[in-house]
């Protein structure tokens, strides 16, 4: 089957059309066979252009949209498929599903991009076979999509892990960069925290730099919070700043000490090991679940 899928950002759009076929123990990992990025311009600019790409090529069965947040997945709302409040300019109350709906008359699917990262690691990557396990993506923001009981939850909304308030470090007496809350998760350790506390972009501090030690233990916090309120069983941390190589280690080693032995499942260095890891898919995980929202 021929599927469109778009890995809606609020830097760029990702669209790709992929090859899936349906085998003994489910659909395969879709295969791309084109991709574009699209830079987030005003919607109808970008919109119109990701509509371009998809009616230039044999057409697709069906679009899987995995966006930025937050928006709108009552299927009962009338703003069904709405990106909702978004403070990207231009962005707010933006008609994404029906906009496609109408132009390509297929069937559109879409979830949040973290939820999407979810679904494409349960069927193909480190998410396999587990019915509870958590997502996170941490880049230029912090978001988190949540398999519990086999289902995405999605609840009144969808979830907001970025905003969880954790502990501060401490010695940290950054104030945060979040514009609600200033120190909740996305505040103190997304890439533009690390930017504005160390006055250097992530991508330039040094593998032994304290900034990784810091980030460490707020992403354990959340760690045991998650530990603790779903009782989930595995977390993958992904995006520019999780897939770092010493992030996930260092995370592990703080995690145990944070959790101080209460929880005896996730006691031993094996346990801890299996619990917090990167997602298989690494960078594929967006786009591929975008497409993987269409074939559930
Ligand atoms: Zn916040």
């Amino acid at each position: 089957m021929r599927i469109g899928a778009i890995e809606a950002g609020g830097t760029k759009f990702i669209c790709a059309i992929a090859e899936t076929e349906f085998q003994g123990d489910g659909w395969s990992k879709p295969l791309i066979k084109e991709s574009i990025s699209i830079p987030t311009a005003k919607p109808e600019v970008t919109l119109q252009a990701c509509l371009g790409f998809f009616s230039s090529a044999e057409p697709i069965e069906r679009l899987g949209i995995a966006s930025f947040g937050p928006v709108e997945l009552d299927p009962l709302s009338p703003q069904y498929g709405f990106i909702t409040t978004t403070p990207k300019p231009g962005w707010k109350q933006t008609d994404i599903v029906g906009f496609f709906k109408k132009t390509l008359q297929i069937p559109v699917f879409f979830d949040t991009d973290v939820n999407g990262a979810v679904l494409s690691e349960h069927r193909w990557g480190n998410g396999r076979g587990l019915s509870d396990f958590v997502y996170i993506t941490i880049g230029t923001g912090i978001g988190g999509g949540i398999m519990a009981n086999g289902r995405l939850i999605h609840g009144a909304m969808h979830p907001e892990l970025g905003h969880f308030l954790p502990q501060k470090h401490a010695q940290d007496n950054f104030a945060g960069v979040c514009p609600f809350h200033g120190a909740c998760l996305e505040g103190l350790a997304s890439g533009p925290a690390i930017a504005a506390r160390w006055g250097i972009p992530g991508e330039k501090l040094a593998d032994n730099h304290p900034a990784w030690e810091l980030e460490a233990y707020y992403l354990a916090q959340v760690s045991a919070m998650l530990a603790m309120t779903l009782s989930t069983r595995r977390i993958l941390l992904g995006g520019s700043v999780g897939m770092r190589p010493e992030i996930v280690g260092k995370t592990r080693k703080i995690l145990s000490t944070v959790l101080a032995g209460y929880l005896s499942w996730l006691e031993s260095p094996e346990a801890v090991e299996s619990f917090l890891m990167n997602p298989l898919l690494g960078s594929q995980a967006g786009i591929l679940g975008a497409a993987a929202l269409t074939l559930d």
